[in-house]
């Protein structure tokens, strides 16, 4: 069988017995065309291994191949799609493996160790999306070439916000101090079977050149959950919470960064963040001989 020839993924959810289990935030795309849009998001993927966080049943998996990866890493929690998955790795002349595991405990690197870049391709359970992203943000080296990621509406906005939109906050900074990132396609809650209460979006993000990717992301961390975390405050107050670890005042740090202490997070760019982090963390250092 060709997977061209697989039947429709309605007829393997019901054969399979595969109803959607809330707890792991299964919401399933079983638009084949849909699917198809958001592999090709990858662009040629025929030299690439690709990696897949939750197949389920299959929907996008069967697109990834179709689409001419070289080879397919599934990584699946929930064991019910074993079997199903199976069935696609025959149909795509054994191309898939399939990790039943957690996708947060995963070391990717250790599995995919063959030629080839790295793409991750995912319409990734609400639960641990956020978490999974900030995972794949952190790796140093970044090891994937590509991410295509549906997220939820909302996370998907906060992860390609600029300064000054409503959404900024320490996702973008995280994330577009470390990649360029855009939202490629919205998706309507109806096209999920079962429907999820909101709508979602497809995020392409693709890692800056190496000597442009910012690499103290646990001080970009701190600063922006200090800076964030009280968004409506000044600066000045905001990061008093990170300058007190690094033993120092907010003032100090906004002062070598060269900014306005009267500022709130909202307004300042990526590269502020950067700045106010690397003297963090020169002040973190100074502090601990
Ligand atoms: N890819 C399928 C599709 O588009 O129809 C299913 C997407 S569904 C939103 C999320 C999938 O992730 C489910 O199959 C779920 O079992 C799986 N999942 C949830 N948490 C996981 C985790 N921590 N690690 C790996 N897979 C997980």
């Amino acid at each position: 069988m060709k997977l061209d020839d697989l039947p429709p993924l309605r007829d393997v959810i019901t054969r399979h017995d595969l109803g959607a289990k809330k707890a792991f935030g299964q919401h399933f795309l079983l638009d084949l065309n849909l699917t198809a849009k958001i592999a090709r998001l990858a662009g040629d993927m025929s030299r690439d291994q690709a990696i897949e966080v939750g197949p389920g049943p299959g929907g996008l998996t069967r697109a990834i191949l179709s689409e001419g990866a070289a080879s397919l890493l599934a990584v699946e929690k929930d064991g019910r799609f074993l079997d199903a998955l199976s069935e696609i790795n025959a149909a795509s002349g054994g191309r898939l493996t399939i990790e039943q595991a957690d996708a947060l405990e995963v070391d990717e690197t250790s599995l995919l160790t063959g030629p080839g870049d790295k793409v991750i391709l995912s319409n990734l359970p609400y639960n641990v999306g956020t978490q999974l992203l900030i995972k794949w943000l952190q790796a140093e080296p970044i090891w994937w070439r590509r991410a295509v990621l549906m997220f939820q509406r909302e996370v998907a906005d906060r992860v390609v916000a600029q300064p000054g939109d409503k959404a900024y906050g320490r996702l973008a900074v995280i994330a577009q101090s470390r990649c360029s990132a855009h939202l490629a396609l919205k998706i309507p809650a109806r096209a999920f079977t079962p429907p999820p209460k909101v709508e979602s979006a497809v995020v392409v993000l693709d890692p800056l050149p190496e000597t442009q990717q910012f690499k103290d992301v646990i001080a970009l961390e701190r600063i922006t959950a200090s800076a964030f975390g009280q968004r409506r405050k000044t600066l000045r107050r905001s990061l008093a919470q990170a300058a007190g670890q690094a033993s120092t005042s907010a003032d100090a740090l906004l002062e070598i960064a060269g900014i306005d202490p009267g500022a709130r997070a909202e307004v300042i760019d990526i590269a502020g963040f950067q700045t106010l982090a690397m003297a963090w963390r020169r002040a973190y250092q100074a502090d601990r001989p």
